[in-house]
């Protein structure tokens, strides 16, 4: 930083929140409390949220402002695209009607599911339920073909637990929520008319049990290189000898020539299974699965008793207010339609430029750094740098956006909701064997999020994250960098976590590390993941840095690049600007701090220690901050201090 003039402002006026902080903390003990103590201190989680922290803020003023839009749709005096809008928002907000129709919108996959007798009877209703978007037994996408990205592949995988992860079935730690999920279940059964709902619902259990034992731990879904298993229809029909065709036929599509299949042993062993559960209990499990997936659009006795589930899962107590669920509908419906009234609306095209300016700084400042890398020898460094060069950057929203050719009638939400998934699933599936759109974009335009994807090489920044306190005009640029730029170098960093760099420039799973490199890199992640490991993140409930390697390389990642464009912006400028005390160095690192500011019920930390390949939001701020000698330089830490610790881990 410039040494010499300063300008003294507050924080408030560098985009900062001096409430959040907890002065009296030790920056270098606990960062995360230092940053966001008066924060946690004054916010208790809403009623209606598991977690809540600053991107559920944004989240929640979204939701206002598409209400707006919505509510303005509904009125009917709209454009072709708002009358599509209001139509499906109004038949989710008319909980009268929905009451009135019953199960009726259910009937026919209803009896699918209550005739499974035989095969052929099992075979009917896994294909209705299929075609309907609703996963049973296993579950079948399109992606970019991993060893030719230019092309879409139909894939196939484990799918169709109604528990988040496969431990919870076979996880002594989860007890009481599987006792729970079976109470559920009867529950759900009885009310969808099911003789002996307790009985059924051990079906359903035993079902999902079967499963669960075929299906990837978390960490193992992580191989990429497993997961790719190329074969054709010859091939598929070795491993089960389901009537793939006519599974395919009933679905309505053509699939690849090449399959690709995630786990060929659960494949190997759908015959067994199906024969080896009795048709009654298949019968229970797809019935379950029908109510569970439209419980929302059934009676409100089907909706509350599908909230217990949440509830007990996540330690929620209680649902949304219906106006958001119903917001929440309509994006999953028809997500684009309306990403194109929120971003005329409020993202106009400078704040497009000033996040796109932000966002070249970071791949300048990330480019000089792999430069600079010591462990890394000149021919891993070059290819590098190319496929960095090469991350297509979208910011905003879609060049292009997606028409939905469904019809959508007031008065019959669950028919708008089968006729939406049903339409989604055939769109996706349909891509089979076609190129790859790679304009295409994996979340709204309104989503506070932002993504990398490595099968395309391309990272999408959507309009609904870049507010504070991530980003804004009226914000300093070290407060920005530490926002959003943090959020940018963390994608940009997932080209080349442990997953992202098994792909090269163009999307293709390729090694294109040299041995001794990809040795030094291995062991610079083992160093990453031994540490999160360590962080304890409830009593005896530990991070499992294994599952969480590939979000902790790109927070490590991100965050130094960020913090090094910020500098590369700064350099130079005639004044320093200090704010209520704090240097610029420092405000970079409140706002990086304070982006993460978040709470979770203890439910949900069990589930996302299980689920989430993120670290909780505290330990993704101490894990990258202590990392980083910037750090503890800006707040003169002293050697062994939590914050500044002896052994630290580097990989980009
Ligand atoms: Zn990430």
């Amino acid at each position: 930083m410039p040494a010499g003039p300063t300008e003294q402002v507050t924080l408030a006026q560098v985009g900062l929140e001096a409430a959040a902080l907890d002065r009296s903390a030790d920056p270098c003990v606990d960062f995360f409390q230092f940053a966001c103590g008066g924060w946690l201190q004054t916010t208790q989680i809403p009623n209606d949220r598991a977690r809540w922290g600053r991107l559920s803020e944004i989240d929640e003023r979204n939701k206002a402002a598409i209400r707006t839009l919505l509510e303005e749709d509904a009125k009917g005096t709209g454009d072709a695209t708002a009358k599509k809008l209001g139509d499906y928002y109004a038949s989710c907000m008319d909980e009268a009607a929905i009451e009135k129709a019953g199960t009726t919108g259910v009937k026919p996959l209803l009896a699918k599911t209550t005739k499974v007798k035989d095969a052929r009877s099992w075979f009917a209703a896994l294909t209705e339920l299929h075609k309907a978007g609703i996963t049973v037994v296993f579950g079948v996408g399109t992606g970019p073909d991993l060893q030719d990205s230019t092309t879409e592949v139909t894939q196939l995988d484990t799918g169709g637990l109604g528990l988040p992860d496969r431990d919870y079935y076979l996880k002594g730690d989860f007890r009481d929520k599987l006792d729970a999920y079976r109470e559920h279940v009867a529950k759900m059964l009885g009310l969808a008319g099911v003789p002996n709902s307790d009985a059924a619902a051990g079906d359903v259990i035993a079902v999902e049990t079967e499963l669960a034992k075929l299906t990837k731990t978390a960490v193992e879904k992580r191989d990429v290189p497993a997961a790719y298993n190329p074969m054709d229809m010859k091939g598929l029909a070795k491993l089960s000898k389901l009537d793939w065709a006519g599974y395919f036929k009933a679905l309505g599509i053509t699939p690849s020539k090449k399959l690709v299949i995630g786990t060929p042993k659960f494949f190997s062993a759908l015959d067994g299974l199906r024969t080896k559960l009795k048709p009654a209990q298949w019968s229970a499990y797809f019935t379950y699965h029908v109510v569970a997936d439209t419980a929302f659009a059934l009676p409100k006795a089907f909706d509350d008793e599908q909230f217990q589930l949440t509830k007990v899962l996540t330690g929620q107590p209680e649902q949304p207010e219906r106006s958001k669920r119903c917001i929440d509908a309509t994006t999953d419906a028809l997500g684009e339609l309306l990403g194109q009234q929120y971003a005329a609306k409020y993202f106009p095209p400078a704040a497009k430029q000033r996040a796109s300016a932000v966002e070249d700084a970071l791949v300048t400042v990330m480019g000089d750094e792999l430069g600079k890398l010591d462990w890394m020898t000149e021919a891993t460094r070059k290819t590098a740098q190319g496929k960095l060069a090469k991350i297509v950057r979208m910011v905003g929203y879609p060049d292009k956006w997606r028409t939905y050719d469904f019809d959508v009638k007031r008065g019959d939400f669950a028919g708008n909701e089968l006729r939406a998934s049903a339409f989604e699933t055939h769109r996706v599936l349909a891509k089979s064997g076609k190129p790859v759109d790679r304009g295409e974009w994996q979340m709204n335009s309104f989503t506070v999020n932002a993504y990398y994807e490595p099968t395309e090489n391309n990272t999408a920044l959507p309009a609904g994250i870049l507010q504070s306190p991530f980003f804004g005009a009226d914000r300093g640029v070290a407060a920005n960098f530490g926002g959003i730029g943090m959020v940018i170098g963390h994608e940009l960093t997932h080209g080349f976590d442990d997953q992202g760099a098994q792909f090269d420039s163009d999307g293709n799973l390729k090694n294109w590390w040299t041995k001794e490199d990809k040795e030094k890199f291995d062991a610079k992640g083992q160093c990453v993941a031994d540490m999160y490991s360590s962080f304890e993140a409830a009593p005896k409930a530990f991070v499992n840095g294994k599952l969480t390697l590939g979000e902790d390389i790109a927070d490590l990642g991100g965050v130094k690049m960020a913090f090094r464009a910020y500098r590369m912006m700064r350099a130079g400028a005639p004044k320093a600007i200090v704010a209520d005390g704090f240097t610029e160095d420092q405000q970079f690192f409140i706002a990086a701090g304070q982006a993460w500011c978040s709470k979770d019920r203890p439910a949900e930390v069990q589930r996302r220690l299980t689920v989430d390949p993120h670290a909780p939001p505290k330990f993704r701020v101490y894990g990258a901050l202590r990392n980083l000698p910037e750090f503890s330089q800006a707040f003169s830490c002293a050697a062994g201090t939590p914050m500044h610790p002896a052994q630290t881990c580097s990989v980009w």
